[in-house]
């Protein structure tokens, strides 16, 4: 096992890999930015590096300052949380050339996965379905117009490099292909460096539905089940649970057989996601993987009781599957994650500043994943999100009733937050009855109009 695991990240999650550290008795590093040092994730840690000031560009993706910590402080694995390097094949290939165990897949593994086109035809060639669509990247506007032609509008352009939710189009016709496409085109090299598009069909009102693969270094992969993220904004999710209520045990079962086959094909190791959407008929279809831990994994952990990040560095330390995770996954209960962000409820602009006053839920059934305290002020550099409020019951019905009574108790003031938005998406007859899509929260947002008045009898 490791003696030192050095954090390349920061907040909740950062405080998330220092709690699984503390359990497995491996001594932390913690590395921050000058933004960060006063944040939980630097006091709970054994050691703590300043690597920077706080754009990130020049601290948490500094790769050269992040290594020379993990060099200064003997740290013998990193943990890269997600966002920020965790998909970086290149931070994971450096990482191994300084005798680094990079706790995530094989960087080539990374870097297929971040190619979204081409993962696409990896999992199309293990018999994973996938939406219609181009093969691999788009390289004109009249190969795209060809490409809709035969698949039929609307149509859904994507950054290949793609992530965050960001550097898609939709075409509702072929006159709007030349613009939108030199508008997507710029924006993906704007986001990732790289403009490379590919086209998929686009499904109207589908439910995102993902599969949770824990996989060791020979050629062992379980899947825990699922989870549905369909409440999104702007193609960001905001509120996950597990089980998804679309899925049975029947197609549960199939499509945890599929995806564990397929990542064992390709060879996957380390903790993943893979994402599908679900259309109308209840059909499903891959849409990406994400080769990293994911921010809704406590969702999972509740149903599951497998520690999803504790497994991810003992399988990186080298065990079998079969010594971390018990022989078959049993699911129990259902769980909700609702994400917290620093945003003005209805403008969704950022709300950096003091936290005034803090009090956060607790009780039977709540678990609350952050890294805020009284006083602290929220750093303007970084995404806005500031808790993670898990609540998890018997069934679906308890645990949105636990969800209800914690958002409620929940106390946060001197910024603006979500907490209000999370409330009326746990109130909406169709979240409870659970009717979701990935339209919920446009519908939900969307200005109400008046009906028109009922005609006398
Ligand atoms: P999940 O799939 O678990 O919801 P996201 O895709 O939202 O995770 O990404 C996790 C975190 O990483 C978020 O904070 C998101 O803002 C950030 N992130 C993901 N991809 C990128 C990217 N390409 N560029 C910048 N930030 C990203
Ligand atoms: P990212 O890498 O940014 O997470 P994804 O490919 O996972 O991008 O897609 C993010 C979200 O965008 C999905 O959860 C879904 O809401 C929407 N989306 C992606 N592809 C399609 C599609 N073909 N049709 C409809 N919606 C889509
Ligand atoms: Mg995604």
């Amino acid at each position: 096992m490791f003696r030192k695991v050095l954090i390349a990240n920061r907040g909740e999650i950062a405080l998330r890999i220092v709690c699984a550290c503390k359990e497995l008795g491996i001594k932390t590093v913690a590395v921050y930015s000058e933004a960060d040092r006063y944040s939980l994730h630097v006091r709970f840690a054994d050691e703590a590096i300043c690597i920077g000031p706080a754009k990130s560009t020049q601290s948490y993706l500094n790769i050269p300052a992040i290594i020379s910590a993990a060099e200064i402080t003997n740290a013998d694995a990193v943990h890269p949380g997600y966002g920020f390097l965790s998909e970086n094949a290149e931070f994971a290939e450096v990482c191994e050339t300084c005798g680094l165990k990079f706790i995530g897949p094989r960087p080539e593994i990374i870097r297929l996965m971040g190619l979204k086109d081409k993962a696409r035809e990896a999992m199309r060639k293990v018999g994973v379905p996938v939406l219609p669509g181009s093969e691999g990247v788009v390289r004109s506007v009249d190969e795209a117009r060809e490409i809709a032609r035969q698949i039929g509008y609307p149509v859904l352009l994507k950054a290949a490099a793609g992530g965050g939710g960001r550097g898609m189009r939709l075409v509702h016709g072929p006159e709007e292909l030349p613009d939108l496409f030199h508008q997507a085109q710029q924006e993906a090299e704007a986001a990732f460096s790289c403009p490379d598009l590919y086209l998929e069909k686009y499904i109207a009102a589908p439910r995102h539905i993902e599969f949770q693969v824990l996989a060791d270094e020979y050629g062992n992969v379980m899947v825990l089940g699922e989870r549905e993220c369909s409440i999104q904004r702007r193609h960001q999710k905001l509120v996950e649970e597990a089980p998804s209520p679309a899925v049975c045990p029947e197609v549960r079962r199939q499509m945890s057989q599929l995806v564990a086959r397929a990542m064992q094909e390709v060879g996957y190791t380390s903790a993943g996601t893979v994402e599908f959407l679900m259309d109308e008929s209840g059909k499903l279809y891959f849409i990406e993987v994400n080769a990293r831990i994911q921010v809704e994994h406590p969702v999972t952990e509740c149903v599951t009781g497998v520690d999803i990040v504790k497994a991810q560095i003992r399988l990186a330390a080298g065990e079998r599957l079969s010594e971390v995770l018990p022989q078959e996954i049993q699911l129990r209960g259902h769980a909700i994650e609702c994400r917290i962000n620093a945003e003005h409820p209805e403008t969704f602009a950022p709300s950096p500043g003091r936290i005034t006053g803090l009090s956060l839920p607790g009780g039977i059934g709540v678990r609350v994943d952050t890294a805020v305290y009284q006083d602290w002020v929220i750093p303007p550099h970084y995404d806005s999100l500031v808790a993670k409020v898990i609540a998890y019951g018997d069934d679906r019905d308890e645990a949105i009733r636990r969800m209800q009574r914690a958002l409620e108790m929940f106390v946060i003031e001197g910024v603006h937050t979500t907490i209000p938005l999370h409330q009326r998406i746990l109130s909406h007859p169709d979240f409870l009855a659970g009717r979701l899509d990935t339209g919920f929260l446009a519908r939900l947002l969307q200005p109400t109009t008046l009906r028109p008045a009922p005609s006398p009898a």
